[in-house]
C-alpha cells in the first residue's frame, strides 16, 4: 500500500494566504501585525531558519523586525533587549532563535518574554495554560502537526499515538495535545525498552528525535499515520528526516515528507501566533 501524503507545503501555503487576508482586516482597525525575531551567535542552522520565517512575514504583511545580536553577547544585554521588545507597542509577536549560544541560559531568556507576546508559546506560563487545557498561543510545531493531521481526518479519539522525543518544544506538547483530543499517548526516549514494538503499536506515529532514518518499515503499524519531525542534514548535504520515507511509505496509511511536511506548518502557525498575539479575533 501506497501512504497518502500529508502535504505540509500546500497547507501551509493556504494558511499563509489566509493569514494575509486577517493582516488586512487587521489593517483597516489600524493594526499592523508586528514579529520581532532575535538571533544570537552565527549558527547556520538557525540563519536559514530566521530568513524563512522573516520571508514568510514579509509575504503576508506581518511586519517583522531582526536583531543579529554577536555570539559572544551577554546573558544580560539579551534579556535587555526582550524587555525592550516587551514594552515597545509596535512588536506582538517576540521570538527567541534557538539555540542561544552554550554561556547563556536559555530558560531564563524564553522566561524574559512577555507571555502575551511569546508567539513561540516557549514561556511557563504559556506551556501551563496548555496542561490545564485553555491554551492562547500553541507552540508552532505541535500545532502544526495537529493540523496536519486534522487536515486528512485521521481518527484521534481513542488512538494510540506514539511519540518519540521529550522535548520541551515538540514532543512534550504534542503528547499533550494528542492526549487533549483524546488520544491514548505513549511518551518515548532515549531510554525507552523496545522502542521498535512501541512504535509498532501506535496508530499514529510521531519522531521528533534528530536521528536519521531511525524510523524502519518493521516498525510502523500497517495502515498507521507517520508524522516526521525530524530534520537531518546528511554528508551530501541534503536533508532527511527522522522516518526512513521510501520503506515506511510502503507501509504506512499516510506520511509526511522531508522538507515539505512539519517543516512549512510550524513557520505557518508561527504566523497565526503573530496574529493572535496582535488582537485578532480568529
Ligand atoms: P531534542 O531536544 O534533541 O530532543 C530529542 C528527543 O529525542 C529527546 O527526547 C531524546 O531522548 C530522544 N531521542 C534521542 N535519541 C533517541 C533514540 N535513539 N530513541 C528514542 N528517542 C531518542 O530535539 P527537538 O528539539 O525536539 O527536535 C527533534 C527533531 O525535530 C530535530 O531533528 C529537529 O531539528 C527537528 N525539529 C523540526 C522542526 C520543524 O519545524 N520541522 C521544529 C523543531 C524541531 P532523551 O530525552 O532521553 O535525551
Amino acid at each position: 500500500m501506497a501512504a497518502r501524503m500529508l502535504d505540509g507545503k500546500s497547507l501551509a501555503a493556504q494558511i499563509r494566504a489566509a493569514v494575509k487576508r486577517e493582516v488586512e482586516s487587521l489593517s483597516q482597525r489600524g493594526i499592523r501585525p508586528g514579529l520581532a525575531v532575535i538571533l544570537a551567535g552565527e549558527d547556520p542552522a538557525s540563519r536559514v531558519y530566521v530568513r524563512n520565517k522573516v520571508r514568510a512575514c514579509e509575504e503576508t504583511g506581518v511586519r517583522s523586525q531582526l536583531f543579529e545580536l554577536p555570539g559572544n553577547v551577554s546573558e544580560e544585554a539579551l534579556i535587555d533587549r526582550v524587555l525592550a521588545l516587551n514594552d515597545d507597542e509596535e512588536v506582538h509577536g517576540i521570538l527567541v532563535q534557538l539555540p542561544l549560544p552554550k554561556r547563556i541560559d536559555s530558560q531564563k531568556v524564553l522566561a524574559a518574554v512577555s507571555p502575551a507576546k511569546d508567539v513561540d508559546a516557549f514561556h511557563a506560563l504559556n506551556l501551563g495554560a496548555l496542561l490545564e487545557g485553555h491554551p492562547r498561543l500553541l507552540p508552532c510545531t505541535p500545532a502544526g502537526v495537529m493540523r496536519l493531521v486534522d487536515s486528512a481526518g485521521v481518527p484521534l479519539a481513542g488512538s494510540h499515538a506514539v511519540v518519540i522525543g521529550r522535548s520541551n518544544i515538540v514532543g512534550k506538547p504534542l503528547a499533550l495535545l494528542l492526549l487533549q483530543r483524546d488520544a491514548t499517548v505513549t511518551i518515548c526516549h532515549s531510554k525507552s525498552r523496545d522502542l521498535q514494538s512501541l512504535a509498532r503499536s501506535a496508530d499514529i506515529l510521531v519522531a521528533a528525535v534528530g536521528r536519521p532514518k531511525l524510523i524502519g518499515a518493521s516498525m510502523v503499524k500497517p495502515g498507521a499515520c507517520v508524522i516526521d519531525v525530524g530534520v537531518n542534514r546528511l554528508s551530501d548535504g541534503s536533508l532527511c528526516g527522522d522516518v526512513d520515507f521510501g520503506p515506511v511509505s510502503e507501509v504506512a496509511g499516510w506520511i509526511t515528507p522531508v522538507p515539505g511536511g512539519v517543516g512549512p506548518m510550524t513557520i505557518a502557525m508561527l504566523l497565526e501566533n503573530c496574529l493572535r498575539a496582535a488582537g485578532a479575533t480568529k
